[in-house]
């Protein structure tokens, strides 16, 4: 169900512009109290129902199991309130209800409702990990018309914590440089990616994940665009770069294989859904 290919990083997945004007984005302590629908959430899956041909989310009554205290107000979806609720996986759900892997391969919903998902799924995680202030350890509120929280002890406020990482494409002569994990569907391989370092610009980080994990050399560094990947809060910044020298040498801590594959023989790729294989599929021969 999701777009075959994206006319820009801007387009993919979990960005707000996949939602369209269908969702409008606004701060928990604003709920107007009004019936609306129910992202409700198991882990990583979003429950949804199958209604006249389409998936959409479930409204009306809570099934039975599910806290209504634990309900968070995002905004509105489709002109009515939209709130996330956890649930435990002992909670039995009704028949018309499916659960949807927001992170599997091919996930079986629209592009804007995988991406309220993953922002339902970031929302939570966010919430779940700021209830004590990280400075004193004193309990925080909501702070009025925002997504923060402030301090009743020592009065800090805290915003939601999103980490910066670099994926970047490496091409050199009709080949680009591919690594992989161990853990990963047999044969499959995507490319160097890592954390931004404290101190460093999304660049010097790039130069620096490629040299770590391969032992290989890049210049030419230049940003392509940028996905927000909400499992559980990362922004991935997506470059394309060229080799500029050194052999292969794996960094086997972290991975199984690294190695130059030509672009009209590459192996299996990450899904459509993701800025790594747009980087692949938009930048593995030209710029
Ligand atoms: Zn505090």
């Amino acid at each position: 169900m999701l777009p075959e290919s994206y006319l820009s990083p801007l387009h993919l997945p979990f960005n707000q512009s996949s939602l369209g004007n269908a969702f409008a984005f606004r701060a928990p302590d604003r709920d107007p109290g009004t019936d609306g629908s129910w992202l409700l959430l198991r882990g990583a899956e979003l429950a949804v129902v199958a209604r006249e041909g389409s998936l959409s989310l479930p409204a009306g009554a809570l099934p039975a199991g599910v806290d209504r205290a634990q309900a968070l107000y995002i905004g509105e979806w489709q002109g009515a309130p939209c709130r996330v609720v956890p649930f435990e996986p002992g909670v039995e759900l009704p028949p018309e209800i499916e659960l949807c892997g927001l992170t599997s391969q091919w996930p079986q919903v629209s592009i804007a409702l995988l991406s309220l998902g993953g922002l339902a799924y970031q929302v939570l995680y966010w919430h779940a990990n700021s209830r004590f202030c990280s400075r004193c350890g004193t309990e925080q509120e909501w702070l009025p018309g925002e997504w923060g929280k402030g301090c009743q002890g020592c009065g800090s406020h805290h915003f939601p914590h999103i980490h910066p990482c670099i994926i970047v494409v490496v091409r050199r002569h009709g080949e680009i440089l591919m690594t992989r994990k161990a853990e990963w569907q047999a044969g499959r391989y995507s490319l160097v990616a890592g954390f931004l370092d404290m101190g460093e610009c999304l660049e010097e980080a790039v130069v620096r994940e490629v040299r770590e994990e391969t032992g290989v050399e890049v210049e030419n560094v230049r940003y392509v665009g940028s996905q927000s990947w909400p499992f559980p809060s990362q922004l991935m910044t997506g470059f394309v770069a060229d080799y500029a020298g050194g052999e292969i040498r794996v960094e086997e801590k972290e991975l199984e294989d690294a190695r130059w594959f030509p672009v009209d023989d590459l192996p299996k790729l990450p899904p459509k859904r993701s800025i790594s294989r747009y980087l692949i599929d938009n930048y593995k021969d030209r710029d």
